[in-house]
């Protein structure tokens, strides 16, 4: 392999993707005035429809990073106050009312927002900043590390390079090329089935009734999951194992067509805005890091988006990292103890909350025994009619607890 560009100037830190994890921890570092490069393949940032809740941890840090991040998306985003769990047989409706948090957050909603209008929010304020350098076309193809540094392999437009860097971190997403470099397994299971998301104009709010903008609803033949982003309508449906490799079906307009006029019957077709068909995974690395690599998000862990903790944990991981690098940097503090510890708290958590949550939330949506969602719905609508408890619930899907038991861990 030919080796251009090799530099002597050693980066404190190379992060190599900027999805929702690498581009929150630039901008945390860069604010701070440690040098970053932000290694990110594509030519632009990828504008594609995948998470789009922002839950009030993940706010609040987005907002301590300044530059009017936050306002920004406040204001292009939309306030979800109050989420839905709805039983499509019995039309009955637990309504969750996020104000009951309001002692524990300073954004007692979620926040409804593509992701990639939060990495472009923030890909604006890099490209002003002297500490950033945001390199697009620029993909990590492996690395070296020794005691005291890692050389990152870089193929761009320009050629074949190596940058040497204090710590890479791996934000790259799923399909880390550093995660299997390193040789760190990636623990768990893909789902037989396969999620598909299909976005439409149709004004769902004006058929059902109280619509909130996020409600998960159940439905013995086929349950769904109705979101509205700033933009329009999402609506996820699961699909069946023995259906999983024949895509094309899945993908057709007859089949997405009968998905929806199964959940709203209405005269005509539906117009349909983007359709994606993907693979469900529960998985965690089996380390977060190995000496001065070290990985957060994707790249160290996947789950069902049923909750919207996929994202939201990511930059959870990516805030924790940050304050970490900068123990480290400016502060001399050794690496190893502090990434040992972040893999405790990040992994455990990871393993022992996310997962946990996910899962059952997708057993819960699932059940096709009709007594199983009658029992369901009951413990919900229960469990929302009662402040106290709909506020211990709320706590908990907020991911309010899991960043407290997080920070908490030592
Ligand atoms: C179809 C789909 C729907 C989803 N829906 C939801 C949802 O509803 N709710 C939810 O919470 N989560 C959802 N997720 C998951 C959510 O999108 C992820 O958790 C989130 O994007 C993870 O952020 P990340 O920064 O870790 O990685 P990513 O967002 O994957 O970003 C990784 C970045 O790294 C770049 N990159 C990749 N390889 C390299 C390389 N070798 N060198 C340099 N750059 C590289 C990529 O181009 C990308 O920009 C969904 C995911 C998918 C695929």
């Amino acid at each position: 392999m030919t080796q251009q560009g090799q530099t002597n100037n050693i980066a404190p830190v190379v992060i190599a993707g900027a999805g929702p994890a690498g581009s929150l921890m630039a901008l945390y570092l860069a604010q701070r005035d440690i040098p970053v490069v932000l290694l990110e393949k594509e030519a632009a940032l990828p504008v594609d429809l995948r998470a789009s809740t922002f839950h009030p941890p993940s706010l609040e840090m987005i907002a301590d990073l300044g530059y009017g991040v936050i306002d920004k998306m406040l204001a292009r985003g939309l306030k979800a106050d109050r989420y839905q769990y709805r039983d499509r047989r019995s039309n009955d409706v637990a309504t969750f009312d996020m104000s009951l948090i309001a002692d524990s957050t300073r954004y007692p909603f979620r926040l409804q927002l593509e992701q990639y209008e939060f990495t472009r929010i923030v890909g604006d304020v890099l490209a002003t900043l002297p500490t950033a350098d945001v390199r697009f076309s620029h993909e990590v193809t492996g690395f070296t590390q020794s005691a005291d540094h890692v050389d990152v392999e870089v193929r761009s437009p320009e050629g074949v390079q190596t940058i040497r860097t204090r710590f890479l971190v791996s934000a790259e997403g799923a399909r880390s090329v550093v995660r299997k470099q390193a040789g760190i397994d990636y623990l768990g299971f893909t789902y037989d089935e396969k999620f598909l998301v299909v976005s439409t104009s149709f004004p769902f709010e004006e058929v059902f009734e109280d619509l909130s903008w996020v409600n998960y609803v159940s439905d013995p033949e086929e349950w769904c999951v109705i979101l509205r982003t700033e933009k329009i309508w999402r609506v996820l449906f699961p699909t069946t194992p023995e259906t999983a490799a024949d895509e094309e079906r899945l993908l057709s307009d007859e089949f997405i067509q009968e998905r929806l006029q199964h959940l709203w019957r209405k005269d005509g077709d539906y117009d349909i805005g983007h359709r994606t068909l993907y693979n469900v995974n529960q998985r965690v690395a089996e380390t977060y890091y190995q000496g001065r690599v070290v990985l957060a998000g994707d790249a160290c862990h996947i789950n069902n988006p049923l909750g919207g903790m996929g994202m939201n944990g990511g930059l959870h991981d990516a805030n924790n990292l940050a304050a970490k690098l900068v123990r480290i940097l400016q502060e001399g503090e050794d690496h190893i103890p502090l990434f040992e510890h972040y893999n405790r708290q990040r992994r455990d958590l990871a393993v022992r909350f996310v997962q946990e949550h996910t899962i059952a939330n997708k057993k819960l949506m699932e059940a096709r025994d009709p007594q199983e969602q009658i029992e369901r719905q009951a413990m919900l609508m229960a469990t929302a009619a009662d402040p106290q408890k709909a506020k211990a619930f709320l706590l908990e899907r907020a991911m309010i607890n899991c960043v407290r038991d997080s920070e908490a861990q030592a």
